[in-house]
C-alpha cells in the first residue's frame, strides 16, 4: 500500500479527497471502484480524528428512534446490515439489555424494539425480547439488583473503527486509489474561480506538491470550516462540534458478552457499556465546544458524570482509578439555529460551493458507505465526470473472505444473514485482520520472538507493529499503539510503557534511527498524558 505521490499520479486525478476519516475513506473506496482516478490526502493518519473515537457500534441508534429520526434509523439498520455482510470480520452480533427498575419500562422498551427489529427487516441481528430479573442478571451479573424488575434485550452490531478504516484504506488501494496519510492540504488551486486541484505538503519529506483534480472534496469532519476558508475567506461556519467521551474499565465491571444501555441519563440521553477487545467502553457525553483539536481532551466533568451515571446501574461503582483510559472524539454536527448539541442534526450534508468544491460532513461512521454514494454521485453531476453505478453495496471490504476472491468485482459478497462468526472465533487474537491474519502470523513463524506481546497487559503481537508498519502505512508510535492496535484506548499506561519497545521495532521496519525513536516515544507520551485519568 506504500505510494509516492510522484511516481503514482496522473497529470489531472477525476476525484481529490481531503481528509481520512471514515467519510473521506468511504468515497475513496466509492470513487475508485466506480474506475475514477482518485487521490486521498490525509493530514495526520487514517481515522486520527474522530473516526477513531467511536462507541465502536454498527447501530440504527435507539436514540434517533426516541427521537422520531425514522428515516435515519432506516437508512443506518439498512447500512448496518450491508458492512456485516461486506466485512464480517469487522462488524460483531452483540446483545444488548436496557434495565428495567420501574414497572413502565419493560413494556415501554419492548415496544420501541421491536419497531427496531421491524425496521431492520432481514437484516435484522436477531429478535429483542423481554427479559424476567433472573434472566437479567444472569446476562449482566454484576447489575446492580436492588429494585431490578428485568430487562429487555435487544441485538446491535459493534466493531473497530480504526480498523475498518485501514481497511477502507487497503480497499480502495486495491481498487485504484492513492493515499496518502501524513500529507496536509494548505491550499485549494484556482482556474477562473472553480476549485481545481490542492496544493499539499508532505509532512514526512517536506516536499510540497500541487495537485490538479475535476474535483476536490472536503471529507475534514470538524475540520470542515478551515477548508472552506480555503475557498472563500469569508465562508460562514458550518459545523457545531461536540465532544464526546468514553472511559475504558477492565472486563471485570461487566462480565459476559451483553452490554448495558442506559435509556435515560441525567442528560436525557443514552449511555452504553459495551465489552470491546477483553474490556469495556462506557459513554459518551454531549459537550458542545467553540475550538476544534486533533487530540481533544476529556474534562473532568466528563469523567465524573460517565462514573455517576453509570454507577447507578453496577453493584461495584467504579472510580477514577479503576479508569484504564480516556478518550475524547468530536462530532461534526451541522449547525443548526437549535442551541443544544444533542438535537443537532446527525444526517449528513453535501455542500456545493460555487467554486464546485463539493463538502461533505456529518453522518455516522455506520452509514458511511452511503454517504459516499450520495457524494460521488454529486460529484459526478457537478464535475460531469462519466455516469458509472456505485458497486459498494456488494463489493467485499479488504480482510473479507469474498474479498481475496472478490477483489476488484462486484456481486461476490455472502448473502445477508449468513452465518456469524462464533465467540470463540472473535476472541481470537488477530480476529480483526481477517485474511491478513495469516500473513501476520507468518512473520511469527519467521521469526519466534515476534510472537510476544509488546506489554504483558495488552494483547497485542511485536508482529502486529511490524505488520503495520509493512503493510498498513504506520509512521509513528501514534500509529502502531492507538489505531494499528488499540492499545493507548485499552490501557493507556500499559501504552505509555509500550512505546520504546514499539519504537524501536517500527525504527527496524522504517530504518530510522534512535533520535527517531527517542522523539518518537516523547511525541507519543505527550499524547497518551490526556488519555490517563489523573491528567484529565
Ligand atoms: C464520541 C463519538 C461517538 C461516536 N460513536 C459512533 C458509533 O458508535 N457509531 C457510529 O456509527 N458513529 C459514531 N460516531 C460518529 C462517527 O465517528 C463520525 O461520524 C465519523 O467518524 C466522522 O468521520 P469524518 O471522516 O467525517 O471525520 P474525521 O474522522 O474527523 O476525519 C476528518 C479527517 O480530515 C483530516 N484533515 C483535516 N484537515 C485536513 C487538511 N488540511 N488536509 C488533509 N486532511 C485534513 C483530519 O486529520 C481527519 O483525519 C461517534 C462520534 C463521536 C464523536
Amino acid at each position: 500500500m506504500v505510494q509516492a505521490l510522484e511516481a503514482k499520479g496522473p497529470a489531472l486525478w477525476d476525484i481529490c479527497i481531503i481528509g481520512g476519516g471514515a467519510t473521506g475513506l468511504g468515497v475513496a473506496v466509492d470513487a475508485a471502484s466506480r474506475g475514477f482516478s482518485t487521490l486521498l490526502l490525509e493530514r495526520y493518519d487514517f481515522a486520527k480524528g474522530t473516526s477513531s473515537r467511536a462507541t465502536k457500534l454498527v447501530h440504527g441508534g435507539v436514540r434517533y428512534l426516541q427521537q422520531g429520526n425514522i428515516k435515519l434509523v432506516t437508512e443506518a439498520l439498512y447500512e448496518r446490515g450491508i458492512l456485516r455482510k461486506n466485512a464480517p470480520h469487522l462488524v460483531k452480533d452483540m446483545s444488548f439489555i436496557v434495565p428495567n427498575y420501574k414497572w413502565w419500562e419493560g413494556p415501554f422498551y419492548g415496544i420501541g424494539l421491536k419497531v427496531y427489529d421491524w425496521m431492520a427487516g432481514s437484516l435484522g441481528l436477531g429478535k429483542s425480547r423481554l427479559l424476567s430479573r433472573e434472566e437479567t442478571l444472569e446476562l449482566a451479573p454484576t447489575l446492580d439488583g436492588e429494585g431490578l424488575r428485568g430487562g429487555v434485550l435487544y441485538h446491535d452490531g459493534q466493531f473497530d473503527d480504526a480498523r475498518l478504516a485501514i481497511h477502507l484504506a487497503m480497499t480502495a488501494a486495491s481498487q485504484g486509489a492513492v493515499l496518502l496519510n501524513y500529507c496536509r492540504v494548505d491550499s485549494l488551486v484556482k482556474e477562473e474561480g472553480k476549485a481545481a486541484g490542492v496544493v499539499a505538503t508532505d509532512e514526512i519529506s517536506g516536499k510540497t506538491h500541487t495537485i490538479n483534480a475535476r474535483v476536490v472534496i472536503n471529507a475534514t469532519g470538524v475540520f470542515t470550516d478551515s477548508i472552506l476558508r480555503m475557498d472563500d475567506v469569508n465562508s460562514e461556519p458550518i459545523i457545531a462540534p461536540s465532544q464526546g467521551v468514553h472511559i475504558m474499565l477492565d472486563k471485570d465491571f461487566l462480565p459476559g458478552d451483553a452490554a448495558i444501555l442506559v435509556p435515560h441519563t441525567d442528560d436525557g440521553r443514552v449511555l452504553f457499556a459495551v465489552p470491546w477487545h477483553d474490556k469495556i467502553i462506557i459513554g459518551t457525553t454531549d459537550t458542545p465546544v467553540d475550538s476544534v483539536d486533533i487530540e481533544p481532551r476529556a474534562l473532568p466533568e466528563e469523567v465524573n458524570f460517565i462514573l455517576k451515571q453509570i454507577g447507578r446501574y453496577l453493584r461495584r461503582v467504579p472510580q477514577p482509578s479503576d479508569i484504564r483510559s480516556v478518550y475524547a472524539g468530536l462530532r461534526p454536527l451541522v449547525k443548526s439555529s437549535s442551541k443544544r448539541t444533542a438535537e443537532l442534526s446527525r444526517d449528513h450534508l453535501i455542500l456545493v460551493s460555487d467554486s464546485g468544491l463539493i463538502t461533505i460532513t456529518g453522518g455516522k461512521w455506520t452509514t458511511y458507505r452511503r454517504v459516499a454514494e450520495d457524494t460521488v454521485n454529486m460529484a459526478i453531476e457537478k464535475a460531469g465526470l462519466p455516469k458509472r453505478e456505485c458497486i459498494t453495496a456488494d463489493l467485499p471490504i479488504h480482510g473479507s473472505p469474498q474479498a481475496r476472491v472478490g477483489a476488484g468485482a462486484s456481486g461476490s459478497a455472502t448473502a445477508p444473514g449468513a452465518a456469524p462468526a462464533s465467540d470463540a472465533a472473535w476472541n481470537q487474537p488477530l480476529h480483526y485482520y481477517g485474511t491478513d491474519a495469516a500473513a501476520v502470523l507468518a512473520i511469527v513463524n519467521a521469526h519466534p520472538l515476534l510472537g510476544e506481546k509488546i506489554h504483558h497487559r495488552l494483547p497485542y503481537l511485536r508482529a502486529e507493529i511490524v505488520w503495520a508498519a509493512r503493510e498498513e502505512l504506520a509512521m509513528t508510535v501514534d500509529d502502531a499503539l492507538s489505531r494499528r492496535t488499540r492499545s493507548l484506548l485499552l490501557d493507556a499506561q500499559a501504552a505509555i510503557d509500550a512505546a520504546p519497545l514499539v519504537a524501536a521495532l517500527l525504527a527496524e521496519e522504517l530504518g530510522r534511527d534512535t533520535a527517531w525513536q527517542d522523539r518518537q516515544v516523547e511525541e507519543f507520551n505527550e499524547i497518551a498524558k490526556g488519555y490517563l485519568v489523573q491528567k484529565t
